[in-house]
């Protein structure tokens, strides 16, 4: 059995580390790992690898930097020509980035099957580039690895159980990998002067708040005001630097390049409380017991907010000052009844057996 597994942007590599570990403990499994390039820096890319033991790439196509019809473009010319000279059995791809997409196209044009992690999940959103990469993977993909029973039901909804596709609950496998590395967390060299127990973490990076002014002119606003009582740390995104200097705004917090996940365990297990656009982030605050305030307007993970453990605040500074205050003295405790408990990635490899 052989699996190509097509991964480009930092949250696939979270993904990948915790799957590819159980697949490389299956003898009758051979996985070719293809990194398309979409993230390719040291702190993007590298530092997931060494730090999660990640196997190295098989192939680099180091395709980066363009716009999204020019990145996924090449990307698909890449990806076919190596599922043409590999011959997989499968074509694994994870959530929704344009190395998605572009795996799941070439693979299906090819009739080589598709798995999906992460499938099944909905914004609603459709001018979300994430959302049309979601869609249109999870329609070409013959096996559909959903996180949460939510999105089955998103995938039922559409019609899916009339399709010719399986659909599989597996769980997370970004809590499997939150499991497996907690043990391992570490202080970001950076924070060494204001390390305390009560930071708020944020990050900030979807392009619906990066691209449009207004909104991140109101969540710079309101994280300069949040860090005046509270040290605010915020891993700078690069497209959210780039932002930032092209409107002049300017972040009076601490703001850190972007660290490795076992730095990241390290800033959740001291963080009260989480605000982020992130989609991996809002989990690992649940996982982390934080809770979190979401600078969106919808997520696709519902249930978090259903809990009450995640609050949409969307992207207007009062907004979000009034959410920080509602949300921080409130519980976060994981029943492991939401994401499977750990189990996700182990699941989906006995799938391929
Ligand atoms: N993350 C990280 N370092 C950072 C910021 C985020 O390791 O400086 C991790 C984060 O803990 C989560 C993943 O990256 O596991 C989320 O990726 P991102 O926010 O880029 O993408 P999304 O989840 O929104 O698709």
């Amino acid at each position: 059995m052989r699996i190509l597994t097509v991964v480009g942007a930092r949250p696939q590599f979270i993904k990948a580390a915790a799957v590819s570990r159980e697949l490389r403990k299956k003898p009758e499994v051979e996985e070719i790992l293809i990194h398309t390039g979409q993230h390719f820096d040291a702190g993007m890319s590298d530092i997931f690898f060494e730090q999660m033991e990640i196997p190295r790439p098989d192939h680099r196509l180091q395709i980066s930097g363009m716009n999204h019809g020019a990145m996924t473009g090449r990307m698909l010319e890449g990806v076919e020509a190596l599922i043409t000279d590999r011959k997989p059995d499968w074509v694994l791809i994870y959530g929704d980035t344009n190395s998605t997409l572009a795996g799941a196209l070439a693979a299906a044009k090819l009739h080589v099957p598709v798995a999906h992690v992460e499938a099944g999940l909905r914004s609603f959103n459709m001018r979300m580039p994430e959302e049309i990469n979601r869609v249109l993977a999870d329609r070409i993909s013959s096996v559909l690895f959903c996180p949460t029973a939510h999105a089955v039901s998103n995938l039922e909804a559409e019609g899916y159980r009339n399709l010719n596709v399986e659909i599989q609950l597996v769980g997370d496998v970004m809590q499997d990998a939150a499991l497996f590395y907690k043990s391992r967390a570490r202080r970001p060299e950076s924070v060494s002067t204001y390390a305390r127990d009560d930071l708020i973490l944020a990050t900030v990076h979807r392009a619906e708040n990066t691209d449009d002014r207004e909104r991140l002119t109101q969540i710079v606003m309101a994280l300069n005001r949040l860090h005046r009582d509270q040290p605010v740390v915020l891993p700078l995104h690069p497209r959210t630097r780039k932002c930032l200097e092209k409107y002049g705004l300017k972040l009076d917090l601490h703001v850190i390049e972007p660290v490795g996940y076992l730095e990241m365990v390290w800033l959740l297990e001291h963080a009260q409380i989480v605000l982020t656009d992130s989609g991996g982030l809002q989990k690992e605050a649940y996982f982390f017991g934080r809770p979190c305030v979401t600078l969106r307007d919808e997520t696709e993970w519902v249930e978090l907010v259903e809990r009450g453990v995640n609050y949409l605040s969307g992207a207007n500074a009062e907004s979000i000052l009034s959410a920080v205050g509602r949300m921080r003295p409130v519980t976060v405790m994981d029943d492991d009844q939401l994401y499977g408990g750990g189990q996700a990635a182990r699941r989906i490899a006995q799938y391929f057996v």
